[in-house]
């Protein structure tokens, strides 16, 4: 079975819906992810799914949670057994496996690499961020989020977090998703 884009969270609650689907969950998700998503607590009166940034208590997202759950979920990966390390280039250092540029990772996954450009791009933002180049990633998301509403903040986060997710499927899966997939996913449509 494979998510549609128009997947809500309530099809992974079971009828109860006091308690997530765990089996439905770990068929659709990597073994992290699945975690992640089981340690959520269902809330216990009926809302409207929103786009949230998850790891904020509130909901809402907040720039240095989301940077360091990004370090986290990094250092998390490259302790997982018999994961094949195929982003490590020659010399030991991370390498995209999209354009095999490695010069700074996470700077290079999240905002400078094709794409993440044409996510960038085409996403709500329309971003051009070309014009970033040479700029640090967290002055650069400080930068965008001080110009943001909060909606747009947690969809900027949410953003970043696909394209990590994204670059985790593709590294861990070998799965390469459709740019347009990910952005409607991401924009809840
Ligand atoms: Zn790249």
């Amino acid at each position: 079975m494979n998510l549609e884009s128009n997947t809500t969270v309530n099809e992974l609650i079971l009828p109860d819906e006091r308690s997530w689907n765990v089996n439905l969950i770990r068929e659709l998700f990597l073994p992290f992810e699945a975690q992640q998503i089981i340690e959520i607590p269902i809330p216990r009166t009926d809302q409207v799914d929103t786009l949230i940034w998850k790891k904020a208590r509130d909901g809402v997202f907040k720039v240095k949670l989301a940077y360091h759950e990004i370090k986290a979920e990094n250092q998390y990966q490259s302790r997982q057994p018999n994961t094949e390390r195929i982003e490590e280039g020659m010399n030991g250092s991370p390498v995209c496996i999209r354009c095999w540029k490695d010069e700074e990772y996470e700077k290079h996954v999240l905002r400078d690499c094709e794409f993440a450009k044409k996510l960038w791009f085409g996403s709500p933002f329309n971003l051009r961020t070309e014009n970033a180049v040479g700029e640090r990633l967290e002055s650069w998301i400080f930068g965008m989020l001080r110009q943001m509403q909060e909606k747009e903040k947690s969809l900027f986060g949410f953003l970043l977090n696909q394209l990590w997710r994204a670059r985790n499927l593709l590294v861990f899966e070998g799965v390469s998703k459709p740019i347009d997939e990910e952005l409607l996913r991401a924009m809840g449509a």
